[in-house]
C-alpha cells in the first residue's frame, strides 16, 4: 500500500476485461489503484461468447463486464468514467491528465501505469452495419465464434491482403461454403494466391454490396448491382485500430499497425509502463488479456517497492 495518498501505485487506463483483471490482482496485492475508463469496451459488442471457460452455456460481453465490475467493487475498485489524455514520465513514475465527461481535467501521479486501452474494429462500408454487429449479423472474430459457423454459408469481407487468411482459416476448419467479398476494392494478392483461394473452394465476389436485408437474427440477402447473395454468417476482416497513442507518445516500441510490443512481464519498452489486452501485439482474446493482466500486476507488485528499484 502506498503511504502517500497523492500518488497511486498504479494507474490503469481502460476498464475492459484486461484492465479490470489487473485492478483485481493489484488490489488483492493491497496496492492503491486508479482505473479510468472511457466506456467503449470491445467486449460490449459480444452478443454471446462460448469460448470463455466457466460459462459453458455462453455469456454476453455486457454480462462479462458487469460481473468483472462487481468482482472488482468488492475490493473497492470503481472504474472512474473519463479519458486519460496524456501520460508523461516524472520523478517517481508518471503523471497523467484525466478528463472527466463534463470536460474538467485533473492531474494524477502514479508509480506505474498499465495501458488496457484495447482496439477498435475497422467497420466495413455496408448499409446498417452498427445494428448488424449488435444483433450478431456481422462478426469480427472467427477464432472467437467460428465454431458456431460449422457447415454454414460464410462470407468474409476483405480489403488489400486482409481477410484472405481468415477465409482460408474458416474454409479449412468450419465450412466448405466460403465467399470473399471485396466490396469493390482491389485485393492485394501475391501471384498465384487468387488461384490458390479458388482451388481451396473460396469464391471471390469483387462487386460492391449496395444493400443488406436482415430476417430476424439472420442475414436475408446482400445485393450487389449484379446479383443477390445469401449467407448465414458475415465476418468483417478489415483489422483493428489500436488505441496505443499514450504509449506511442512516450516512445514505446510498436509494430507497423501500432500494436504495442511487451516483454514477458507485459512491460512495454518504457520502464514502468505496462500494456495488456487487445492493445498488445498478439491474440485479441479475453482470456489472453486477463492472463496478461496477471503477469503485469504480479510484476508491478514485486518490483514496485518503496523506494522503487529505479529510485
Ligand atoms: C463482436 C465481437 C465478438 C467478440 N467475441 C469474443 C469472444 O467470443 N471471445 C473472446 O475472447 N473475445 C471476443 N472478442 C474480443 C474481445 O472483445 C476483446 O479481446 C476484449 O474486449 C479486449 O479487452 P481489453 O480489456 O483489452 O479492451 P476493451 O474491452 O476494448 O476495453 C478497453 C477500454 O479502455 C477504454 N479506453 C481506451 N482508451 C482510453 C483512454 N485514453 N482513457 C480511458 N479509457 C480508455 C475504452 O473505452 C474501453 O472501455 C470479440 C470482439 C467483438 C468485437
Amino acid at each position: 500500500m502506498s503511504d502517500d495518498p497523492a500518488i497511486v501505485d498504479c494507474l490503469i487506463v481502460g476498464g475492459g476485461p484486461a484492465g479490470l483483471t489487473a485492478a483485481l490482482y493489484l488490489k488483492r496485492f493491497r496496492r492503491s489503484v486508479l482505473v479510468v475508463d472511457g466506456g467503449e469496451s470491445r467486449a460490449a459488442w459480444i452478443p454471446e461468447s462460448h469460448n470463455i471457460p466457466f460459462f459453458s452455456h455462453g455469456i454476453s460481453g455486457k454480462e462479462i463486464l458487469a460481473r468483472e465490475r462487481e468482482h472488482a467493487a468488492r475490493y473497492d475498485v470503481v472504474a472512474e468514467t473519463g479519458r486519460v489524455t496524456d501520460v508523461r514520465k516524472s520523478e517517481g513514475g508518471f503523471r497523467a491528465t484525466i478528463e472527466s465527461p463534463n470536460g474538467a481535467a485533473r492531474e494524477v501521479a502514479a508509480r506505474r501505469v498499465v495501458l488496457a486501452t484495447g482496439a477498435v474494429d475497422v467497420e466495413p462500408d455496408l448499409p446498417d452495419v452498427p445494428d448488424a454487429v449488435r444483433r450478431g449479423l456481422v462478426r469480427y472474430c472467427p477464432i472467437c465464434d467460428g465454431y458456431e459457423a460449422i457447415g454454414k454459408r460464410v462470407a468474409v469481407i476483405a480489403r488489400g491482403d486482409r481477410g484472405v487468411g481468415e477465409a482460408i482459416f474458416i474454409r479449412r476448419t468450419y465450412s466448405d461454403d466460403v465467399t470473399l467479398l471485396t466490396l469493390g476494392e482491389q485485393l492485394d494478392l501475391e501471384p498465384g494466391q487468387e488461384e490458390d483461394l479458388r482451388e481451396k473452394g473460396v469464391t471471390i465476389v469483387p462487386e460492391p454490396v449496395v444493400g443488406l436485408d436482415h430476417e430476424g437474427d439472420a442475414i436475408g440477402a446482400m445485393r450487389t448491382a449484379q446479383q443477390e447473395l445469401h449467407f448465414d454468417i458475415l465476418y468483417s476482416a478489415l483489422g483493428l485500430r489500436y488505441r496505443s497513442e499514450l504509449a506511442l507518445a512516450l516512445g514505446a516500441r510498436h509494430d507497423e499497425r501500432k500494436a504495442l510490443w511487451v516483454d514477458e512481464h507485459c512491460q512495454t519498452s518504457v520502464k514502468g509502463l505496462y500494456a495488456i489486452g487487445d492493445v498488445v501485439i498478439g491474440l485479441d482474446q479475453i482470456v489472453v488479456g486477463m492472463g496478461q493482466a496477471a503477469f503485469a500486476a504480479t510484476h508491478i507488485h514485486n518490483r514496485c517497492e518503496y523506494p522503487t528499484e529505479d529510485e
